[in-house]
Formats: structure tokens, sequence, C-alpha cells
């Protein structure tokens, strides 16, 4: 009798910690469905498990009605391949469409995550104004590589982003910003498009706000795996921290400057965490990418950063380091 009272409250006491655990979980929502990177449908996905792997995180997909990628039939394997487990029908299209009923219930969650991207369809103009007050209210958002390139015509977004690319920004947008050999910040008015990158390739992330949460304790260099290195970015860049750079070597017709490649912004009461990484599914394999990422998220849902350990897998400065990602 008694065997069985301990055995009870035993049992009791592990539901009660399980129910208090997926309670206190921080709410994510990976938004996507248009993007000229192919790759999306299965980026969400690593996206979604790296979050989930950190136990930090319960995360839920919105994706638009009307889907597009840059390649229409491989984007259209890739959807097949890694289908939405929430029931979602959606369509998919030969070129980008606004979907009218896209109105995600941003207030619900502590971070929302972009895999948007070039040439991704408007959103309603009620859904941009919910996603503004959002934002302005505390809220959280994580962009990633081409996310930066989405809706170059909506300043509120620009300025949540801090930089963007293509998307038909220019100097309007806002100055190209980078750092020089000195280690100075540059705000560089000159007339221009936005948005430049080389042939993809291995390169090295240098720390330049190594003690930001963030980045704490992370190694002040390290080999990041293949890539596109974004360069040329322009946008209002207020309230921007750039935490770590790249140098854009002409060796891959690069720019000779120090191109931002991590940073987080505050817009209202909102934080942003921006990460210019992720081209292809090996360039999210990147254990670099990988726990900026967790860690980045943690930042915007939360203002700070329990992800302090570093994994032992983790690139240094001569070798880049990942891990195969599998279902
Ligand atoms: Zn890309």
């Amino acid at each position: 009798m008694i065997k069985n009272f301990v055995g009870l409250l035993f049992a009791s006491s592990i539901i009660l910690s399980l129910d208090c655990q997926s309670q206190t979980k921080l709410k994510a929502l990976i938004i996507d469905g248009q993007n000229n990177h192919r790759i999306w449908p299965k980026s969400t996905m690593m996206m979604k498990s790296y979050l989930e792997e950190t136990r930090l995180f319960s995360v839920d997909i919105y994706r638009t009605a009307y889907t597009w990628g840059g390649n229409e039939e491989a984007t259209r394997k890739l959807l097949e391949e890694w289908p939405l487990e929430n029931g979602q029908e959606t369509t998919h299209l030969s070129e980008p469409k606004m979907d009218p009923g896209f109105k995600p219930d941003f207030a619900k969650y502590n971070v929302v995550v972009s895999n948007f991207g070039w040439r991704a369809a408007e959103w309603p103009s009620e859904t941009k104004s919910a996603f503004e007050d959002y934002m302005k209210n505390g809220g959280g958002l994580v962009v990633v590589h081409a996310a930066n390139n989405s809706w170059g015509d909506w300043d509120e977004f620009n300025k949540m982003i801090g930089l963007g690319g293509w998307g038909n920004r220019n100097e309007k947008t806002g100055p190209f910003v980078y750092f020089n050999n000195y280690g100075e910040v540059v705000r560089d008015l000159q007339p221009g498009r936005a948005g430049s990158h080389g042939p993809q390739h291995e390169f090295v992330i240098t720390a330049r706000i190594p003690d930001h949460p963030v980045m704490e304790g992370l190694p002040e260099k390290w080999m990041h795996s293949k890539d596109e290195l974004y360069a040329k970015l322009r946008g209002p860049a207020e309230s921007m921290n750039i935490l770590a750079t790249t140098f854009s070597s002409p060796d891959w017709k690069g720019t000779s400057r120090h191109e931002p490649m991590l940073m987080t912004l505050n817009y209202g009461e909102g934080r942003v965490f921006h990460s210019m990484l992720g081209h292809m599914d090996y360039s999210f394999e990147s254990v670099g990418f990988i726990v900026t990422f967790q860690r980045g998220a943690e930042w915007a849902a939360t203002g700070s950063v329990s992800l302090t350990e570093i994994p032992e897998d983790f690139p240094t400065e001569e070798k880049s380091s990942s891990r195969k990602f599998s279902k």
C-alpha cells in the first residue's frame, strides 16, 4: 500500500514536472511559403528541429496558402518530402502570389522566425500592421539569410531587419553598413543597389561584440561551412549591434569590406536577431549557424541567453564543422 502510494506520488510528480515544462516553454512560430531559395521546406524543418532540441521552445509553422520556390519542381518535391504536420493545405504555384488569408496570431508567440525570401508576395495590410504592433509591443523576430530580401518597400520591415538586400533596395533604403580595416563601422551613403554575393565558399566569422549574450564564450573566429557571403546590404540600420563580420574577399568576387554577418536590433520594445547565414541545407548544417541561431532566437524571445554551453563540435578558425540533418 505504502509502495503504491510512493509510486503514485512519483508518477504524479513526473506528470506535474512534464506539465510545468511544457507550460514554461517559449513559443516560436516559423513563417514561410515563398522564397527563391528552393530548399525552404527543408530548412524550415531544420530550424524547427534546432529550436526544439534546446528543450526551451515549442514550435509552430504557419505557411502561406500559396507556395512558391525558385525552382518549381524542386520545391514541389521538397514540400512532399518535408510535409507540414499541422494539416494545413497549400497550393504550389509557378509565381509568388499574395495570400489574403495569411493572418498568423503573432501575439501568441515569444518569437517569430522568418523563412520567407526574395520575391515573397506582400502580406495583407492588416497583417503587416498586426506584425508591426506585435514587434513594437515587445515581440521577437529572427531573420535568416534571404528573409532580408523580402519586401524592400515595407519601411517598418526595413527598420526591423536593419539591413537588407535586393527587393528594390537602394540609397533610399539607407546606407551600406560595414566595418573597415581599422575596425570602425562605416555608414556609406553612396548610391547603388543593395545586395551582392560571389560564389559560395567557407568563410571565417569574426566576433565584434564577443561579450554579447549571443556570442559569449564562442571563439573569436570560427570557420563557417559553405554558404553565400552576403555583401552590400543597405537599410536604416538603427538600434543595430553588429555582433560578427566576415571579410568579403576579392578572391571570391567580394567587396574587400568586413560585411555584417550576425546582428541584433531593437524595434520599439521588440528584439530582432538577424543572421546573414543559411543559403542551402549544408549551410544550415554548420554548427556555428545552429548555435548562433538557437542563442539568437532565445535572445529575441527573452532578451537573455541561457544556452551558454559550447558544443564540442563547434568549429575552429581553421576547420568548419557541420551536423548532417536527417528526419
Ligand atoms: Zn542565398
